[in-house]
């Protein structure tokens, strides 16, 4: 812990593993019903179990002919077909020795057959099937309560809602979901530069982007953005919007974090008796990034937590959107009920040599390209942490570890998706 005169500058992974830590101490404050649908990205709050075993029948794996695998020691041999069970069809009666049921995919194994010979291994004719191969007594048969007992937890609270939990929870028959609430994110940006995209630009100022990007990223993660006016470099302006930023559950700036003149947010968040966890990341883009929290008063808030998280991100739009996916991602999810997810990078070919400079990690805009099993990895060309439209146009960063100076074309390198 620092005061705002003190740097803290630290590794990636340790900078990561003290959001994680302060991350898992972060709750979620309330829970919503929501209809199916709508709980697509919440987190679940309560369990999902299984109301019927699953399957509720033997389910047959493919189409062919239920058998009595010990009719089949010698082959080729030739059954009887007695019925026809379809998936939704009516309930066949039990075989015995010598007998066959032709049978689709999907539908109850009759009682007394304990396994299913594939169509493609057998010919037919009339009501006699005669079969080529023998058979293991379970082949193609998903025996009762195989994948979840009545009862059984399918899916536990903290639980990602995507397309796979939504369509668990069709199949246990909730129309209906138990999610966490939302938590309120706040978002300043920052900078006498900036403007708002309804105003038109003076000749000397950009338009804020970083607010609109970062309340997409919010959402993303399961919360709610709050977007607050643009604060101007300017202390008592700024002092006044972080206060109504931290009625949020957790604050995020844009901008005024590096070593400038006007860079003013850490020295305003320390007149608001801000910790801070560390100052700068040795990371490219975002090396300014600032993390710490502000003591609550007593009473200031209803919530019972003692403080309240804040993040700073560098003003670059690039480097804005990086900091959030390393940094702000964990503490949003947190807030918002999931369960923590540790970041994870695929591996790719590199397409074409990198050379950078030592002493840093950089997460650079890619694009993975090719299919199937020959996609390759490229930089995109960029002007650095402020080229947004490089990183639109991108599908990836490449990351770079802060010993290499070279990759030759290639090399596995690790990739984050985005
Ligand atoms: P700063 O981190 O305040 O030094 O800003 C770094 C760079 O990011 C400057 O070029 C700013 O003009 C730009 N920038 C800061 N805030 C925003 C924003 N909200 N939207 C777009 N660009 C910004
Ligand atoms: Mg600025």
């Amino acid at each position: 812990m620092s005061s705002a005169t003190q740097s803290t500058i630290l590794t990636f992974e340790d900078a990561r593993h003290l959001i994680e830590q302060h991350a898992a101490n972060l709750r979620p404050h309330g829970r919503e019903l929501l209809d199916l649908l709508e709980a697509n990205g919440r987190a679940l709050a309560e369990p999902i179990t299984a109301d019927r075993d699953f399957p509720p029948f033997r389910r047959a794996t493919r189409d062919g002919y239920a058998v009595r695998a010990a009719d089949l020691a010698a082959v080729p041999t030739t059954l009887e077909v007695v019925a026809e069970a379809k998936a939704g069809g009516a309930l066949v009666p039990p075989i015995v020795s010598g007998q066959a049921v032709s049978i689709m995919t999907g539908a109850p194994v009759p009682d007394g057959a304990d396994a299913i010979v594939m169509v493609e291994l057998t010919s037919r004719a009339g009501n006699r099937v005669e079969v080529q191969r023998t058979i293991n007594p379970g082949d193609n048969i998903v025996p009762v309560g195989a994948e979840g007992k009545k009862g059984d937890v399918m899916l536990a609270p903290g639980m990602r809602l995507d397309y796979a939990a939504i369509g668990v929870a069709a199949a246990v028959g909730l129309s209906r979901l138990v999610v966490y609430s939302r938590p309120r994110i706040a978002v300043l940006s920052t900078g006498d530069e900036v403007v708002d995209i309804d105003v038109p630009p003076g000749p000397n100022q950009i338009r804020n982007s970083n607010s609109y990007s970062l309340a997409i990223q919010i959402t993303q993660a399961g919360g709610e953005p709050v977007l607050l006016p643009i604060a101007p470099d300017e202390p008592n302006r700024l002092h006044e919007l972080l206060r109504e930023g931290l009625e949020g559950d957790l604050l995020l700036i844009a901008g005024g974090v590096s070593m400038g003149k006007y860079d003013l947010v850490e020295e305003v968040l320390s007149e608001l008796e801000a910790e801070f966890f560390f100052t700068g990341a040795q990371i490219q883009p975002g090396k300014p990034v600032v993390f710490g929290a502000v003591p609550l008063g007593a009473g200031a808030h209803e919530s019972s937590a003692s403080h309240k998280y804040f993040l700073g991100l560098p003003g670059n739009p690039i480097s804005t959107m990086v900091c959030f996916e390393l940094f702000a991602r964990p503490l949003v999810e947190a807030l918002a009920g999931m369960q923590e997810r540790k970041l994870s990078f695929v591996y790719a070919k590199l397409k074409t040599e990198i050379k950078t400079k030592l002493g840093l990690k950089r997460f650079l805009p890619a694009n993975l390209l090719g299919e199937f099993e020959d996609s390759e990895v490229e930089l995109v060309k960029w002007q650095g942490s402020g080229d947004l439209g490089a990183v639109a146009r991108s599908n990836c960063y490449i990351v770079i570890p802060p010993d290499r100076e070279r990759i030759p074309a290639g090399e596995f390198v690790p990739v984050l998706l985005r």
